[in-house]
């Protein structure tokens, strides 16, 4: 009888580069087998541009709660249960709630998240709720919500698993590794949507480290990598561009921001605790930062479910939004290869979706003539 080999298992993002984060060889691995999301190439969108540039998708809603938070929450909640906490906190626009309740719930540890009343979207909320989170309601924002759990952290037996959680961008830094290793080199110009910027900090950290480099995004290094030389994977890094909703855009008005107001609420946030990270990442990068409105970013979401077949949230869209206008604008040249983040599924916001779909659905008798009229009269 032929043996079989025995296949090799994926388990998530700590045991793929484990080389690369600050997890020792004894440490149990909280994981529910994040990463390894697709990077999917535009094949549509790029031939209705003035210029030919190759754009490439990093989907990570198809991550294990839908969004890229699950690679910082394995290495945030590792690390938690590593140093004996029982529970864990965060403010949270909704995917790092949903995130925080799963890798918890893996865990067997107890998760507070504060969420802001009335703007979280259903999808999110139904998660932290199944996976037996305790959610905190607050009368505020996302950015009261944040200072309140700082302030509670100093009070209460709770490990904080926000971005300030440094555990958290060492994770999320695997996506610009996944990426790096797909296409062989790094890509021209990264572009991804800014709220909280602790996904802009983690990707310029991965490319970076990748490119053999240190930056102050990783709180692991000062002055010499922590993990010691490494050799190159990368000769050089992408322009980091970073994009917000108007109603939320204190990157582009040069300050925090109070009143903040857009569809994108997983972008809906004034007062950025990544603030210095974030323009250190854009300067070194020679990158920018851009704004949208609501209908734009809505307008886009719908352009990228109807001619890629992808389906992301309103937030996520932006990144698109801003990679299509940039090049429209000139200011990435033709030939460029473009990395887009769509950070989060666009299954987590169907009232948003379905409000703004244009196609009504169809209401026929249930007879073979009037189905066949519905589908003639509807031909593209
Ligand atoms: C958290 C989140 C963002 C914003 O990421 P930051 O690291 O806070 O800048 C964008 N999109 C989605 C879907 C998110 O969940």
């Amino acid at each position: 009888m032929a043996t079989k080999k025995k296949q090799s298992v994926y388990s998530g993002i700590i045991s793929k580069y484990r080389d690369w984060l600050p997890v020792k060889a004894d440490t149990r691995i909280i994981s529910l087998c994040e990463g390894r999301t697709p990077l999917i190439k535009l094949e549509n969108i790029p031939k209705t541009l003035p210029a030919p540039v190759e754009i490439y998708v990093k989907f990570e809603g198809l991550n294990p709660t839908g969004s890229f938070k699950d690679r910082g929450m394995t290495m945030a909640v590792t690390q938690a249960v590593r140093e004996g906490a029982r529970a864990i906190i965060c403010a949270s626009t909704g995917n790092t709630s949903a995130s925080a309740a799963a890798y918890a719930a893996r865990a067997g540890i107890a998760a507070f998240v504060l969420i802001p009343e009335g703007k979280i979207a259903l999808g999110k909320l139904a998660q932290a709720m199944m996976k037996g989170a305790v959610v905190i309601q607050i009368q505020g924002n996302f950015d009261d919500g944040m200072r309140l759990v700082k302030e509670v952290a100093k009070a209460a037996p709770v490990t904080i698993v926000n971005s300030i959680n440094p555990y958290r961008l060492q994770g999320q830094k695997t996506a610009a590794f996944e990426i790096v290793d797909e296409l062989g080199r790094a890509p021209d110009f990264h572009c991804l949507p800014v709220g909280n910027a602790g996904n802009i900090s983690a990707y310029w950290t991965g490319y970076s480290e990748y490119a053999g480099m240190h930056t102050k995004a990783c709180a692991f290094c000062t002055d010499s990598c922590v993990y010691g030389d490494r050799t190159a994977h990368i000769s050089q890094r992408p322009k980091m561009l970073g994009y917000q909703a108007s109603g939320a855009a204190p990157f582009l008005r040069g300050h925090m921001v109070d009143n903040t107001e857009t569809v994108a609420t997983a972008i809906r946030i004034g007062h950025p605790q990544s603030w210095d990270l974030a323009w250190a990442a854009s300067r070194e990068s020679g990158g920018w930062f851009a704004e949208f409105s609501d209908p734009e970013i809505l307008r886009v979401q719908k352009l990228l479910a109807e001619r890629e077949g992808i389906f992301c949230e309103p937030a996520s869209a932006i990144a698109v939004a801003g990679a299509i206008q940039d090049i429209e604008q000139g200011r990435i040249p033709a030939g460029s290869v473009i990395a887009c983040t769509l950070t989060g599924h666009g299954l987590k916001d169907p009232d948003t979706a379905i409000k703004q779909s244009s196609a009504p659905v169809l209401k026929v008798d249930a007879k073979l003539e009037s189905v066949k009229k519905a589908i003639l009269d509807n031909m593209k």
